[in-house]
């Protein structure tokens, strides 16, 4: 049986605060609800000389709203529901919906909805946590959040805080998605909100804004695309944007470049393009399949809502992949050495078994290798887009338009894909 029983709750008094005016005192209930969802309502003892919802911040709560709170969390909770969002992927209701509290008692007992206040307060909440981090306030020369420790100084870097988080800025407007850019030490470093779906375009905004951006001028960037052919190509017709060439190096991650012809595999395979190292270039479908489980969460909230949640994960992407750095480039490195080790070792085994071989002789060959193919690709242009890649080339674009009609008639409404599978089929 349940028994409704009104328990005299304690007052809660700031200890840090010592007023020397306690005329300036006053009493106020406050609904606060802890981490398990249980609710209580107490009163609490603020002062006119300080905010309400400072108050309430030095007791270890956290007011719903930031002016005249009546409604306040704990800090756990608010852990507890950052944790949930961010590792495990969570929306916040689906939180709010099963804490204990919420689903132990009869309806008459249930305590009362949080979700709706929960919304901007974590929103909040979340700001809070990066400022805090990044302890911006007492250091400000200290690297933030969204700086990758391993990269070049120089490098430009992930933009977040107030310089992305969104002030209604994208309302009205529609996103089919997100395209972005992460170094080799799977930290995000630039992301754009795709309004057509995935365009060559895109990608050349992206390496111009990171090019022209540098500070050191004659630095230079080994870039890894699913389509960097296709991209080349690109570059080399573009009159606009043909100097970035001159900047990057074009690859294509390691388990990419299998599915494309021999000649994309000796032009782009990372183990040929100087630089790349044993980098597999997957960082982003490593940081896509994190990212995937926010996208039936994110896509039911606002524009500006959605884009401080995903700048959150990304952040959040960031200081994991920070976390492991260390440990990562630790383990690369022995694996690298060990491989060169073996690698040396065939390599050397291979060659004195086969009777007077010169070993200049494989110099020749990878230097006629790439004569042929930078030749290929300058002189016979023509002959490079031959009828097969240029059936390909095709291919993408029309699957490109099929997928933009496509999305656009789902968000009209109509669901009806004939108009997109007709245009396409012209
Ligand atoms: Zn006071
Ligand atoms: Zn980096
Ligand atoms: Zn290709």
């Amino acid at each position: 049986m349940f028994v409704d029983v009104k328990l005299k709750t304690p007052k809660l008094k700031n200890p840090l605060h010592h007023c020397e005016f306690p005329e300036l005192e006053y009493l106020k209930p406050v609904l606060i609800t802890d981490e398990k969802g249980f609710q209580h309502e107490y009163p609490v003892m603020f002062c006119r000389c300080k905010s309400e919802a400072c108050t309430l911040v030095e007791l270890g709560l956290w007011p719903a709203t930031p002016t005249k709170p009546v409604m306040a969390f704990t800090f756990g909770l608010m852990e507890l529901v950052e944790k949930m969002f961010l590792v495990a992927k969570v929306s916040v209701q689906q939180c709010c919906a099963s804490l204990p509290g919420f689903s132990k008692f009869p309806i008459a007992h249930r305590p009362i909805e949080i979700y709706r206040n929960m919304l901007d307060a974590f929103e909040e909440f979340r700001h809070f946590r990066f400022d805090l981090r990044a302890l911006k306030d007492i250091c400000p020369e200290r690297d933030g959040e969204n700086i990758c420790p391993a990269c070049p100084k120089d490098c430009n870097n992930f933009l977040a805080g107030n310089a992305l988080r969104s002030n209604q800025r994208f309302a009205g407007l529609d996103e089919t998605g997100i395209f972005g850019r992460a170094c080799r030490h799977e930290f995000p470093k630039a992301f754009v909100n795709l309004k057509h779906g995935e365009r060559i375009s895109y990608a050349v905004w992206l390496i111009n804004d990171m090019v022209s951006k540098a500070k050191e001028k004659n630095m230079s960037y080994n870039v890894l695309y699913d389509i960097s052919c296709i991209l080349h190509r690109h570059l080399q017709n573009s009159a606009e944007f043909s100097d970035i060439l001159a900047h990057i190096n074009l690859a294509i991650p390691i388990f990419h470049v299998y599915g494309h012809k021999a000649q994309c595999q000796i032009m782009y395979s990372p183990r040929r393009v100087e630089g790349c190292g044993l980098t597999d270039g997957e960082v982003m479908e490593r940081l896509w399949s994190y990212l995937r489980g926010f996208a039936s969460i994110t896509k039911e909230m606002s524009p500006s809502r959605r884009i401080d949640a995903l700048t959150d994960c990304l952040l959040h992407y960031g200081r994991q992949s920070k976390s492991k750095l260390g440990e990562r480039l630790k383990r690369r490195m022995v694996r690298a050495m060990e491989l060169q080790k073996t690698a040396i070792e065939t390599f050397n085994e291979m060659v004195n078994s086969i009777p007077g071989f010169d070993i200049a002789q494989i110099d020749t060959w990878l230097n006629d290798e790439k004569e042929y193919f930078s030749h290929k690709n300058t002189v016979n242009e023509g002959q490079l887009v031959g009828p097969l890649e240029e059936w390909k080339e095709k291919y993408f674009v029309k699957l490109q338009r099929y997928y933009c009609l496509r999305d656009e008639s789902v968000l009209q409404g109509s669901g009806d894909y004939s108009v997109a599978e007709e245009t396409c089929n012209k």
